[in-house]
């Protein structure tokens, strides 16, 4: 896979915004992938192309969806947004030719998470949530525990976000849920917060 190609592929797909948050995501999640011993490459690479289906929206996501026959649960008809990490994982397996299943589900997973997620997919979520133009209370924590423990993370990441949708008034996927009750069940919710 040409670097070129991918880039040619979000310059054609995202907007300025997009591609900077895609960009954002890949350095962090290759950071992140150095530290806990994963595959640098594939974490690049699945975080520039972790996004490529957001913004999808109307006929041309029920066109795309039919195409790849995605079916939307209960939760993704109520909010579609969240079909972006499935649709993206099929359109890179189909227009780009990436066949590495453990770069596709984190790609897959990265908006809902889910019980028993591989590192790659604990690497995506948390880049995808902590590259350097995002800005949220708490940030700075998730971002040192991300160095320091990936499964901390994702349970302070996991918190957050559940925290985020209640407040939006927006329907909690179950895979989150299962995501975070998967965390728990780990033992990894007390956690001494890093002094900054
Ligand atoms: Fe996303
Ligand atoms: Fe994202």
């Amino acid at each position: 896979m040409q670097e070129e190609n991918v880039r040619t592929y979000l310059e054609k797909k995202l907007d300025k915004k997009r591609i900077a948050h895609s960009v954002g995501t890949a350095n962090v999640a290759s950071t992140l992938a150095d530290k806990h011993n994963a595959d640098t490459q594939k974490a690049y690479l699945a975080g520039l192309l972790h996004d490529i289906a957001k913004g999808i929206c109307g006929d041309e996501l029920d066109r795309l969806l039919n195409t790849y026959g995605i079916v939307a649960d209960d939760t993704e008809q109520q909010n579609p947004e969240l079909l972006h990490g499935r649709l993206g994982a099929a359109m890179v397996r189909d227009e780009l030719g990436i066949a590495d299943e453990d770069i596709l589900n984190a790609i897959r997973w990265h908006t809902t998470g889910r019980a028993g997620m591989s590192l790659l997919e604990k690497i995506i979520y948390l880049a995808d949530l902590i590259e350097p133009t995002r800005n949220f209370e708490g940030i700075c924590d998730i971002r040192a525990l991300s160095e320091d423990d990936i499964d901390v993370a994702m349970c302070a990441a996991l918190t957050q976000v559940m925290d985020f949708v209640r407040r939006k008034g927006f329907a909690l996927h179950p895979n989150s849920l299962m995501a975070y009750n998967d965390c728990i069940k780990g033992g990894k919710t007390q956690f001494e917060t890093p002094t900054q």
